[in-house]
C-alpha cells in the first residue's frame, strides 16, 4: 500500500523515553519511601529501647538508695544509738557515712516525734536546722510511712518484724533540678533489741539527680548526652522523657541525643547511593539518547525508503506505482463526489537525441528540468509522474471541461518547447501528449492508461510537438462499442466467429504467388461480418489487440505449415510493441506451429517507427535475428524518413494504396512512387503496391520496377480453402496475373 499522510511515528521513541522516566521515577520514589520507612521504624525502636533504659537506669537508683540506707539502717547499734543520742556514732555509721560513702546529698535521722536529731550534707555533719529547707518535701514521705508502720505494727509489743522492709521513696522537685528522696524507718537487726511501736527513728536520704548520677546511668546504657531539665529540651534531634513523681506530677525531663541506628548507616552510605543511583539514571539517560537517536536514524531511513519505494530517484516525481495509486484514488473520488479526471501521457520528443549526442549526464539533467517544468504547471491536487525513460504522465483532477484539459495541454507543450540549459550544452526537444478525460464512474485505470496512450500514439503518428484528446469514449456510439468489446472478449475466450482471409501477394514480373497476408474478420452474430476497421481500434483501446494479435498469428502459421504458400504476413498493431517480451512471444508462437520463421513476415506501420523507441528496436532486431522479415506497411502516409529505415532495418516497403489508386493521374504521385521504388532498391528492400485494381495501375508500377503486386485486380483477401486451392493450381502452373479478377 502507498503511504499517506498519518500520525507521526516520531512519538514511538518520545513514549519510549518517557515510560523509561516515568518507571525510573516511580521506582526510585518506591526505594526512597521504603528506604525512609524503614529509616524511621528503626529509629523509632531505637528510641523506645533508649526510653526503657532511661526508665531502667532511674529504677536502678530507685532500687539502690533504700538498699544503701537500710545497710546501715538495720543495725541493733543503730537502734540503740539513736535512742542514746550518740552523736559520734551515728554521724560515723549512719549519717556522715551515707554521704561520704554513697554520695547521699542530704542525710537525715528523724526522732519518733518527725524532728531532725542528726543531719549531714554533702557527707559533712551539719546543723539539723537545715532540715527545714526540705522538710516541706520530706513531710509527706515521713507522714505516709509512720501511717504504714503504724498500720503493719498495730498492737504488737514489737514492731521490728512488721516494719523491716517497708519505706517510702518519691522524686521531688529540688534545688532548679530533681532530688530522689527516700525514707526508711531504723530496726534491729536481731531478736537482741526490740522496738515498741511508735519509738521508732527514720533515716532519711536524698539524692539528686545530678550530674554524677546521671552519667552512671549514661554510661551504662550508652545513652548520648543524657541530662535533666525542668522543661523538655527544643535542641532539635533530642528525644526527651518526663520524670514522674508517685502522686503522677512530672518533676522533669530526661534528655538525651537519641541513638538513630538507620539513618546513621543511610547517611555512611549515602553517597555510595547517591552515586549509585546518579550512576543508573546516567546510564539510563545514555541508553535513551541511543534509543532517540537509533529510532529517529531508523525512523529517517524508513522515511527515506518509503520515499525511493514510491518516487522516481532521478526527479523526485512520483514513480509508476504511486502514480498508479493516485489514479486509482482520483477515480475512486470522481466516482463519489462526481467531476471529470483528465489523464495525459507526456512523451518528449527527440530525447534519444539528446542522449546520444550530449551523453547521459545531460539526458539526466534534462528529464530533472523538464520534470521542475512539468511540475510548475501544476495545481496543487494534480499528479505528476515519470512513468520511465522520457515519459511522464499527470493527472488533472477536476478539469473545468475540455477546454480547459486542452488548455492544460498547451501550456505543458510550450513548457517542454523552450530551451533547455544544460550545463554547458543546450538543447531544445519537444513532447507529445495524449489525454483522455474520463467522468464515467465505470471507467477503470487500465482504460485511462489505454486511452492515453492510444492517444499519444495518435499525437506522435499525427507529427510531434502536438497533443491528442483521446476521442473514442467520448463518442456517442460508446455504448455499441462497449457491447462489441463484451462480445469481442467472449469471441477470442470461446475461439467462435472469428477467422482468417488470406489475400495473395504475386511477383510483379513472374505473377507467381508469393506468398499472402492474412486479414483478420469477425462473423459477428447480429451485425454479419465486420471488417477489421470496425473491431481493432476497439481491441486496442481495450487492452484485447495483444489476444487477438496472438491468435491471428498462431492460426496463419498453423495455415502456413500445412500448405506450402512461401511465407506468410501478419499485421502486428503498434499497441501491441509496448508488451516488451513481445519477440519471444511471437517466436514462440512460431516454433510451436512448426513454420520456419523465415516464412513469416511482419507487417508494421511508421507510426511505431516513431515512437523512437528502444524497446520497439530491440523487439524488431530479435525477430530479424530470428528470420522474421518486417515489412513497413502503407508505406508514404507517415512521416518516415531514410534515417528510421537505416536505423531500424527494415525488409520490404508496402506502397500504400491511396498511392497506387493515384498512379497514372499526375506526374506528381507517379514520381514519388518511383523514388519510393528506387528508395527500396537502393537500400536493398523489396517493395510491395497494394490496392492494384486496375491494368493500367499494374502496369505502370512494373515499368517502375516493383517487385511485387498485391491488389483486388490479382485476387481479394480469400477464405483458407481457396487460397489452397488456388496454391495447388499455381503448383501446376495454371496461376498467373489476372486469375484474382474472377473473385
Ligand atoms: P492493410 O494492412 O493495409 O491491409 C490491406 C487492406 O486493403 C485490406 O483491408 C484489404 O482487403 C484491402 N485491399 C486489398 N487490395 C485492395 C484493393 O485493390 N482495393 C481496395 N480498395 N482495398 C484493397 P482489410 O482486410 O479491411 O484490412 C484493413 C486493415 O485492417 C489492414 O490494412 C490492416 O491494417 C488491418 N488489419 C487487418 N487484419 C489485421 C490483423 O490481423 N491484425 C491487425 N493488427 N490489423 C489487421
Ligand atoms: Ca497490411
Ligand atoms: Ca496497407
Amino acid at each position: 500500500m502507498v503511504p499517506r499522510a498519518g500520525p507521526s511515528k516520531r512519538s514511538l521513541s518520545t513514549q519510549i523515553t518517557y515510560l523509561a522516566i516515568a518507571a525510573a521515577t516511580a521506582l526510585l520514589a518506591v526505594v526512597v519511601m521504603l528506604a525512609s520507612w524503614a529509616v524511621m521504624r528503626i529509629d523509632e525502636r531505637a528510641l523506645e529501647r533508649e526510653n526503657r533504659f532511661v526508665q531502667v537506669g532511674l529504677e536502678e537508683v530507685f532500687e539502690r538508695l533504700p538498699k544503701e540506707q537500710d545497710s546501715s539502717a538495720i543495725w541493733d547499734e543503730a537502734v540503740l544509738s539513736s535512742r542514746a543520742n550518740d552523736g559520734a556514732w551515728l554521724d560515723e555509721n549512719l549519717v556522715e557515712w551515707m554521704g561520704a560513702y554513697y554520695d547521699h546529698d542530704q542525710v537525715f535521722l528523724l526522732d519518733p516525734r518527725n524532728e531532725p536529731v542528726r543531719a549531714a550534707k554533702d557527707g559533712s555533719n551539719v546543723d539539723p536546722t537545715i532540715y527545714e529547707e526540705v522538710r516541706d518535701l520530706v513531710q509527706p514521705l515521713v507522714a505516709r510511712l509512720r501511717a504504714a508502720m503504724q498500720a503493719a505494727s498495730a498492737g504488737m509489743e514489737d514492731s521490728t518484724e512488721a516494719i523491716t522492709g517497708l519505706g517510702e521513696i518519691d522524686a521531688v522537685a529540688f534545688d532548679g533540678g530533681a532530688a530522689i528522696i527516700s525514707i526508711r524507718p531504723v530496726v534491729p537487726s536481731s531478736a537482741a533489741v526490740t522496738q515498741e511501736p511508735g519509738t521508732e527513728f527514720l533515716h532519711v536520704s536524698l539524692l539528686r539527680l545530678n550530674e554524677p548520677v546521671i552519667r552512671q546511668i549514661s554510661q551504662k546504657f550508652s545513652l548520648q548526652a543524657l541530662g535533666f531539665s525542668l522543661t523538655p529540651t527544643e535542641t532539635p534531634g533530642y528525644a526527651s522523657q518526663p520524670l514522674f513523681n508517685t502522686s503522677g506530677r512530672i518533676v522533669g525531663f530526661f534528655n538525651w541525643l537519641p541513638d538513630r541506628p538507620a539513618l546513621e548507616l543511610v547517611s555512611q552510605t549515602a553517597p555510595v547511593v547517591v552515586l549509585g543511583i546518579l550512576a543508573g539514571l546516567i546510564a539510563l539517560a545514555l541508553l535513551l539518547l541511543r534509543l532517540r537517536r537509533t529510532s529517529s536514524k531508523l525512523e529517517v531511513s524508513e522515511a527515506h525508503a518509503q520515499f525511493l519505494a514510491f518516487h522516481d530517484p532521478l526527479t523526485g516525481v512520483p514513480n509508476r506505482a504511486l502514480f498508479e495509486d493516485r489514479l486509482e484514488r482520483a477515480l475512486a473520488t470522481m466516482r463519489r463526489t462526481g467531476g471529470k479526471i483528465a489523464l495525459h501521457y507526456i512523451d518528449l520528443d527527440r530525447f534519444k537525441h539528446v542522449n546520444d549526442t550530449l551523453g547521459h549526464p545531460a539526458g539526466d539533467e534534462l528529464i530533472r528540468q523538464a520534470a521542475t517544468r512539468l511540475s510548475e504547471m501544476l495545481r496543487e491536487a494534480d499528479t505528476i509522474a515519470r512513468l520511465g525513460g522520457d515519459e511522464f504522465a499527470i493527472i488533472q483532477v477536476d478539469p473545468a471541461d475540455h477546454l480547459g484539459v486542452e488548455a492544460q495541454c498547451e501550456r505543458l507543450l510550450r513548457a517542454i518547447d523552450e530551451q533547455f540549459d544544460l550545463g554547458g550544452d543546450v538543447a531544445r526537444v519537444g513532447a507529445s501528449i495524449g489525454v483522455v478525460i474520463a467522468d464515467d464512474p465505470s471507467v477503470t485505470p487500465r482504460d485511462m492508461m489505454r486511452q492515453a496512450d492510444i492517444a499519444l500514439y495518435e499525437a506522435k503518428a499525427a507529427g510531434r510537438g502536438r497533443y491528442r484528446l483521446f476521442a473514442g469514449e467520448m463518442d456517442e456510439t460508446v455504448r455499441g462499442r462497449r457491447a462489441l468489446e463484451r462480445e469481442l472478449r467472449a469471441a477470442l475466450r470461446e475461439g467462435t466467429g472469428l477467422q482468417l482471409v488470406y489475400q495473395p501477394i504475386y511477383g510483379a514480373m513472374s505473377g507467381a504467388l508469393l506468398g499472402a497476408e492474412a486479414l483478420v474478420r469477425w462473423e459477428h452474430k447480429e451485425l454479419g461480418l465486420l471488417a477489421p476497421d470496425q473491431f481493432i481500434s476497439i481491441a486496442e483501446e481495450r487492452g484485447l489487440i495483444e489476444p487477438l494479435g496472438l491468435w491471428v498469428l498462431r492460426t496463419a502459421c498453423r495455415f502456413a505449415v500445412t500448405s506450402n504458400i512461401p511465407w506468410i504476413a501478419v499485421n502486428v498493431s503498434p499497441m501491441q510493441f509496448s508488451d516488451e517480451n513481445l519477440a519471444a512471444r511471437v517466436l514462440d508462437v512460431v516454433a510451436q506451429s512448426g513454420l520456419p520463421p523465415r516464412r513469416l513476415e511482419i507487417e508494421i506501420t511508421e507510426g511505431l517507427l516513431l515512437q523512437n523507441s528502444p524497446v520497439v528496436q530491440e523487439t524488431l532486431r530479435k525477430l530479424r535475428a530470428a528470420g522474421v522479415r518486417i515489412a513497413l506497411d502503407d508505406f508514404g502516409t507517415g512521416y518516415s524518413s531514410i534515417s528510421y529505415l537505416r536505423t531500424y532495418g527494415v525488409d520490404k516497403l508496402k506502397i500504400d494504396r491511396s498511392f497506387v489508386e493515384q498512379l497514372g493521374q499526375g506526374k506528381d504521385i507517379d514520381s514519388i512512387v518511383k523514388s519510393i521504388i528506387d528508395l527500396a532498391r537502393s537500400m536493398r528492400m523489396q517493395v510491395t503496391a497494394e490496392g492494384v485494381e486496375t491494368v493500367a495501375q499494374q502496369q505502370l508500377l512494373v515499368g517502375m520496377g516493383c517487385n511485387q503486386l498485391q491488389g483486388f485486380l490479382l485476387s481479394r483477401p480469400l477464405p483458407e480453402a481457396d487460397l489452397a486451392t488456388q496454391l495447388s493450381l499455381d503448383a501446376h502452373g495454371q496461376l498467373r496475373i489476372g486469375a484474382g479478377n474472377q473473385n
